[in-house]
């Protein structure tokens, strides 16, 4: 079970997150082992002192002598240096437990974001996505290498130091029980209050840095608009609440550890009034009852390690909710996917489809694409070709009707399925910070250069010939390197990739018309046999296409091959004249 917060990110339940940890400690079983093993016989040793000093004051009491008294010394000398080395080797393991899992963490991660669908990292705030990869993903990891091994040791601690005393005296284990009930009322109290009050604090981060992400991506426009101000204001308004949701949770921790410190208070005195009173009445010998006396103000100590990573363990919990959230929203919404697609048709059955809290902006689309045929969509801007293509690949999911991938419905095909059958190319095309190797590898890992030359001279990019690093040259960063020369990547990409179903946005936008409807041509030879939609609004290719769909204002309103819509003499027929004429 999960929540959608505003941001159109799910956030995991405390199901799933326990069911995650245990996940993650499964994984790496025999490591955790380790730990807890040590840290239970490092917590085991750190209280036979206080038993120790126990039996040498009875022994003093009985008249002991120096050399008894000498023997408990080395003893305890020899116990200390046990514990020393024992710690050593639980905090390594624990380091070391922590470091896998949080590689582990780490690496999951990389594979969620990837698996995210494109349609809810567009809705996603940016800024949500980069808290949970960055601060939420620290998080959790500093708490599976400190807050979780540490914790655990202390808890072992305190049932221990609770059995020991119980075993000198239970009537005084149990003084020191209800001595220290005040800290469990509180931190219960604490604990309702902190999870959201942690929630609530990270989405306040995550806001700033949404707004500081939003302020630096559209820098430009809010320069020419004049709206620094209001991006001020805002960023100002929204630090406030971030801070503001951080005091909530140092409010809770002001009332948490003054309570914490009064109860310990409380328990040491009525073990100390209770123990005087069994001491007169000899239910207790002097050296066991200073012995639980020190057990009881020990206690302080692991009670305070769990205490103060429960708070870290708040947070971080919050925090392994948020990436969890991630695994959720990874996971195909819809219905399963009834089977593969099979063919590269697509259909296109009644379709409406409006974005987020906008209007309607396809209505009724019905469009049956052969195996193989090379559709060409044209139409004005803003008439909804670009949806249309982002529908076509399951990127979007129609509002109403259907958009079917080879038999199968687009939008329930799980991403990598989608992925191998059918690409989108946009003019919007990133290019890593690598070599031109290694950004046609990505589509065909498997390709040799030979490969890779072929796909460069089908998008018409003989350039390659001409650099002195061919392949190797390095690409990404390099602002001289042509937005032109970056789609002809992208396209070769496709090349390689190889799906059945290719859908071009516009994606030789930025080359000059002629080698634009050369490459696009040559494009269609190679890719003979799968189907190719092409978004376009230069004209020069469509004549050649299967068919053309005039788009206008989110409909169909001509679809034909290029000499039926000449005589129809509609709007393409108009469009083809003005075109002719002008270019
Ligand atoms: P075309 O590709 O034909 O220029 P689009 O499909 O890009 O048309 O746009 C169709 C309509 O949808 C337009 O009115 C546009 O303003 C709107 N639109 C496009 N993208 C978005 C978006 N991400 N959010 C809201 N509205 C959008």
């Amino acid at each position: 079970m999960t929540s959608e917060p505003s941001s159109g990110l799910p956030i995991a339940s405390l199901h799933d997150v326990g069911r995650a940890a245990v996940r993650l400690i499964r994984a790496n079983l025999g490591m955790f082992a380790l730990t807890v093993g040590f840290g239970v016989v490092a917590a085991a040793l750190s209280l036979a002192p206080p038993w120790l000093a126990g039996i040498v004051i009875n022994h003093i009491q009985r008249g002991a002598s120096v050399t008894d008294v000498d023997r408990y010394g080395i003893a305890l000398v020899a116990l200390a240096l046990l514990q020393l080395l024992i710690s050593r080797y639980s905090f390594l393991f624990t380091a070391r437990f922590g470091q896998r899992t949080s590689q582990r963490l780490r690496r999951s991660m990389v594979d969620r974001v990837l698996n995210l669908p494109a349609r809810t990292v567009h809705k996603a705030d940016t800024g949500d996505l980069m808290v949970r990869t960055t601060r939420d993903t620290e998080n959790v990891t500093g708490i599976l290498s400190n807050a979780a091994p540490e914790m655990l040791i202390a808890i072992v601690q305190v049932v221990l130091t609770f059995v020991f005393i119980a075993i000198l005296s239970p009537l005084l284990a149990l003084v020191t029980v209800i001595g220290l009930l005040g800290i469990v009322v509180v931190t219960r109290w604490y604990l309702r209050r902190a999870t959201p009050a942690y929630l609530a604090e990270a989405a306040g981060h995550a806001e700033f840095a949404e707004s500081l992400a939003a302020t630096t991506s559209g820098a430009r426009t809010i320069e020419l608009y004049g709206l620094q101000h209001r991006r001020q204001q805002d960023a100002t308004h929204r630090a406030a609440s971030a801070r503001a949701a951080q005091f909530a949770t140092l409010r809770l921790r002001t009332v948490l550890f003054p309570a914490v410190d009064i109860s310990y208070a409380v328990a040491l005195v009525l073990v100390l009034l209770v123990g005087a009173w069994l001491y007169g009445a000899n239910g207790i010998a002097l050296g066991s009852l200073i012995a639980i006396l020190l057990y009881v103000h020990q206690i302080s100590g692991p009670f305070d390690t769990v205490l103060l990573w429960l708070e870290s363990l708040q947070s971080g919990i919050a925090s392994f909710a948020r990436i969890e959230g991630l695994a959720a929203a990874g996971l195909t919404t819809t219905a399963p996917a009834t089977g593969s697609p099979s063919g590269s048709g697509v259909t296109v059955t009644a379709v409406t489809f409006a974005y987020e809290r906008g209007p309607t902006v396809l209505h009724g689309i019905d469009l049956d694409i052969q195996p193989g045929e090379r559709l060409v969509i044209v139409g004005a801007s803003g008439a909804g070709k670009s949806t249309l293509a982002r529908l076509l690949v399951g990127f979007e999911e129609p509002a109403t009707g259907s958009v079917t991938l080879g038999g199968v419905e687009a939008s329930t095909l799980p991403v990598e399925v989608r992925r191998s059958h059918v690409a989108l190319v946009t003019q919007e095309q990133h290019l890593f910070h690598d070599t031109i190797r290694t950004n046609l590898l990505l589509a065909r890992p498997t390709a040799t250069d030979q490969d890779l030359h072929a796909a460069m001279n089908a998008v018409g990019a003989h350039w390659i010939g001409a650099l002195p690093d061919g392949l190797d040259t390095k690409v990404g960063a390099d602002d001289e390197f042509s937005g032109a020369h970056a789609q002809q990547i992208a396209l070769a990409r496709v090349l390689l990739a190889d799906p059945q179903t290719v859908v071009l946005d516009e994606a030789t936008s930025l080359l000059t018309p002629g080698s634009a409807s050369n490459i696009e041509r040559s494009l269609w030879s190679v890719l003979a046999g799968r189907t190719v939609i092409t978004v376009a609004h230069r004209l020069s290719t469509a004549q050649d296409a299967d068919r053309i769909a005039v788009m206008d204002d989110g409909r169909i309103r001509e679809l034909g091959s290029h000499e039926e819509l000449l005589a129809q003499d509609g709007i393409y027929a108009r469009l083809w004249r003005t075109w002719h004429s002008t270019g």
